[in-house]
Formats: structure tokens, C-alpha cells, sequence
């Protein structure tokens, strides 16, 4: 019953208001008939249309347009108060509502229209809104301008406290030069992103981990602002510093035992090497190789600490670059009966760098080299002088690495699928090789195909 009732109700506000605004415009057409009446017939009915469509359907618009048609053949058209069907008076009225036909049309694709913007609208207000995420809009000089819902379960501040803060001020003194550079750095390049680790100062008065993805869309005129997301990563980031910190002391305290096993290991090495007893000494021999790989590790790990906490000071001094590349090979053939190297070293006359931190490196790339080319007989080892740069080249003809996993080997503990199963390694020797070179402002970086071998290079400025 309330139902019908409605449906009457809508029927005649749907119906009646347009008929309404039809007379209204009628009589009026009537009372200015000599200026807008019979001179221009059909004018205003236009407007009635066009209202009719937008606010009441494509049928009451419909009925409109008749009813409009045969109003104005009938009292502006010649004779005026009766209706003219001959040729004129049927091709002015059919036109007119033809033409009302089409604004109808458009006027019913814009309301369409307008309703899928806001529906977008509010479908995007709802992600920004509801995500877990804090979403804030920066201006050019770092002024927050926008933040969404989720900043204040994130940092305790409502909206307009956040809005309220100079820029900078909530992040950590420690980090905030860093991340103003990269800011700035950021507001150069249209439609670049950047993900940013640093502390933020909560509400509650504790520095938060914030990971945040900042991507810069001045240039979108619908934006124009920089976009960040961020969340709080804090129990994440306390994790692994605490899982660092465990294999820091470790590492630390493995390292003092072990030396003394390495002083012990040889010295029965050399009680037992003039000795009739080949087996002892043979055992001698194997727990003093095994020692020397746990010593490996331990450094490895213990260079990995010292990097992260970003205290690994490079002692720079002129040397000669090739003897000391020729010494690593001389000392490294040692190791391999297997493998010959093919040396060709470009005439370098001296790099100034820290020699031992470029020896671990050297170091690691032709012992790489062996231990990832089991099959194979030769390591070609060359350098090239270009443009004030000198890179050193170790290529093998071993198991190779994916294209896809070229770049990931120089992070921490990464290890390819090519290797992961039958070579033993942590995945830390190319992640402090990269650092090194890193720090030395210089590049590395390997070309590679699988089953076909691997070229390692590093560059250094000279
Ligand atoms: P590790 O050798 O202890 O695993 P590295 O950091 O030296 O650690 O190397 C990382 C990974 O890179 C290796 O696990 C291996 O997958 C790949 N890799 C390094 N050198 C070579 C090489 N010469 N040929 C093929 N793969 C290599």
C-alpha cells in the first residue's frame, strides 16, 4: 500500500511538474507573444526539455517533447490557435522535435556521466579512506596539504594536528637530512617513486619506524602534489636490528676461540708433517682447511655488522694495482689444480684505495670463479683503462646465473637457484664486495648466461 502510494506520488511529481513548467513557460510565451510568441515559436521549450531530462527520465522528457511540439504548432504557429500539418508548419514541428530528441540524448549522457564520476569518487574516497595505510599529499616545499584517516591511528595526531606541524618536524633529527635530500631529490622528477625507512615522532611521545612509498605526481594537473603511503614497520625494524645484533656479538665471540683453533690446528700440522704418521697429519691438514672456512664466515658476518652500522672506514693509499691483482692470482692458483688463469691486465700504473678491502674483492670474484665453474678448466682474468676509470674483468665458464637474478646476488644473504642446492656459501661475500666498491664510489656488476659462465667486473675512479 505505502509502495503504490509512492509509485502514485513519483508518477505525478514526474509527470505533473514538467507539464507544470511547460504551461508556466506557455503563458508566459503568450503574454510576450508579439516578441517570443509567433516570431520565435519554439524558443523556452528547449529549456523545458532539457530540465524535464535531467531531473525526471528519458520518459516524462519524451511526453514533454510531444506535448511541447503540438502546443507550439498549435498557438505560435500560423493560423496560432489551431493546428498546422501542412508542409511548413509539419516540418518546423517535426525538427523542433528532433532537435529535442538530441539535447534529450546528451543531456541524459552527461547526467549518466556525472553519476559514474561520483560513483569513482567515492569509490576512491572509500580505498584512501578505509586503507590501513596513512596516505598524505605534499606540496613542493613539503607542506602536507592532504591526510587520510589512517595517519591518526598510525601517529596518534587527528588530521588537523597533522596538517597543523611544520614540515619536517615529527621526523627524527638523525634521519631528516637524509630524507629531505631525497625529498628534494624526488620533487625534480616527475612521475619517480621512492621507499624511505625512518622514525617519526608519535603522539605518545616514542620514535616510530615508518616505511614509506613517495611517489611524485606535481606534474598530474588533477594531483599536483607528491603522494606518500606509509605504515608503521617499528616491529619489524626492532627485529632484524636485534637479529643483527645477534650475529654482531656472535660472530664477535666466535671469532676469539677460533683463532686460537687456527694457531693449534697448525701447529700439529707441523708436528705431524715430518712425522711417519701420513694419517695424522692428513687429519691436521683437513681440520686446518675447515677452520679456515669457518674463518671465512665469521669475517664475512662480522664485515656485514660493520657495514650496517655504517662503520667500515676505508684506509685509502697508492699502490700498484697490478702487482697486487698478480699476487691475489699467484696465491689463488695454489688452490686449484684444476683451473688455469689467463691473466691480461691493461697497463695501470697505481688506484688509490684501500688495498686490503680491494683484495677481498679480487679475492672473492676469482674464488667465486672457481668455486661456480666445477666442470671447467680456465678462468680468464682482464682489466681495461677507460676515461680515468680502471675495471677488472673475472670471467669463468661455470653453471652461469639467471638474467633475472643478476642484480639480487649482490644483496645480503642472497644465493641464485643455480647454487642454492649444491654449493655451500651464506650469500654475503658479493653483498660486502658491492659495499665496498660502493664506498669507493666506484661500480660492479656481472654479465652472465646460464650453463655458460659468468663475467664479474668491478670499476674504480682513478
Ligand atoms: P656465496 O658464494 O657464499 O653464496 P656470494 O655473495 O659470493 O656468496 O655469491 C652470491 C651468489 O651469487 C652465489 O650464491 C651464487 O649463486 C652467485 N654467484 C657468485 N659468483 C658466481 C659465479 N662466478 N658463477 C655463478 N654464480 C655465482
Amino acid at each position: 500500500m505505502v509502495d503504490r502510494n509512492f509509485i502514485d506520488s513519483s508518477f505525478y511529481i514526474k509527470y505533473g511538474l514538467p507539464v507544470l513548467l511547460l504551461a508556466l513557460v506557455t503563458a508566459f510565451k503568450i503574454w510576450l507573444f508579439n516578441i517570443i510568441g509567433y516570431q520565435i515559436p519554439f524558443i523556452l521549450y528547449f529549456g523545458v526539455v532539457v530540465v524535464t531530462s535531467r531531473y525526471f527520465g528519458i520518459r516524462a522528457a519524451s511526453f514533454i517533447i510531444i506535448l511541447a511540439a503540438l502546443t507550439s504548432n498549435y498557438l505560435f504557429i500560423p493560423p496560432y490557435n489551431g493546428f498546422n500539418f501542412d508542409k511548413i508548419g509539419l516540418v518546423q514541428t517535426l525538427l523542433f522535435a528532433f532537435e529535442c530528441g538530441l539535447i534529450m540524448g546528451l543531456s541524459n549522457a552527461l547526467g549518466r556521466a556525472i553519476t559514474k564520476v561520483k560513483e569513482a569518487d567515492r569509490l576512491f574516497k572509500a580505498l584512501i579512506e578505509k586503507s590501513a595505510e596513512g596516505i598524505i599529499m605534499v606540496n613542493a616545499d613539503g607542506q602536507v596539504v592532504y591526510c587520510s584517516p589512517a595517519v591518526e591511528s598510525i601517529l596518534g595526531y587527528s588530521a588537523n594536528q597533522f596538517l597543523s606541524f611544520p614540515p619536517w618536524s615529527l621526523v627524527h633529527p638523525d634521519d631528516v637530512l637524509n630524507i629531505k635530500e631525497e625529498f628534494y631529490r624526488l620533487a625534480l622528477h616527475a612521475g619517480k617513486s621512492i621507499t624511505l625507512q625512518h622514525r617519526m615522532m608519535h603522539n605518545n611521545g616514542t620514535w616510530i619506524w615508518i616505511e614509506s612509498r613517495t611517489t611524485n605526481l606535481l606534474e598530474e594537473p588533477a594531483v599536483n602534489a607528491i603522494i606518500s603511503n606509509f605504515s608503521n614497520v617499528t616491529d619489524r625494524v626492532l627485529l632484524e636490528k636485534q637479529r643483527e645484533d645477534f650475529v654482531g656479538v656472535a660472530s664477535h665471540e666466535l671469532k676469539t676461540p677460533i683463532t686460537s683453533l687456527k694457531a693449534y690446528t697448525q701447529v700439529l700440522r707441523g708436528r705431524f708433517k715430518d712425522s711417519p704418521d701420513n694419517t695424522s697429519y692428513s687429519i691436521a691438514k683437513k681440520i686446518d682447511q675447515q677452520v679456515n672456512r669457518i674463518i671465512t664466515m665469521i669475517t664475512a658476518l662480522l664485515d656485514v655488522t660493520t657495514l650496517q652500522t655504517g662503520k667500515l672506514n676505508l684506509n685509502k693509499t697508492e699502490f700498484d694495482f697490478n702487482k697486487q691483482v698478480t699476487e691475489i692470482i699467484e696465491s689463488l692458483q695454489q688452490t686449484t689444480a684444476q683451473h688455469q688463469f689467463n691473466v691480461q691486465l691493461a697497463d695501470i700504473k697505481t688506484v688509490v684505495a684501500d688495498r686490503d678491502r680491494i683484495n677481498q674483492v679480487v679475492t672473492n670474484f676469482i674464488s667465486n670463479a672457481i668455486k661456480y665453474s666445477p666442470s671447467a678448466d680456465e678462468i680468464i682474468i682482464t682489466s681495461e683503462v677507460t676515461n680515468d676509470w680502471v675495471t677488472l674483468y673475472v670471467t669463468d665458464k661455470g653453471i652461469g646465473i639467471p638474467p633475472a637474478e643478476s642484480e639480487k646476488i649482490f644483496e645480503r644473504f642472497y644465493r641464485a637457484d643455480t647454487a642454492r642446492n649444491t654449493f655451500q656459501g651464506l650469500g654475503l661475500g658479493l653483498y660486502i664486495c658491492a659495499q665496498i666498491i660502493t664506498l669507493h664510489n666506484g661500480k660492479i656488476g656481472v654479465n652472465s648466461e646460464v650453463g655458460r659462465g659468468s663475467t664479474f667486473w668491478f670499476s674504480l675512479p682513478v
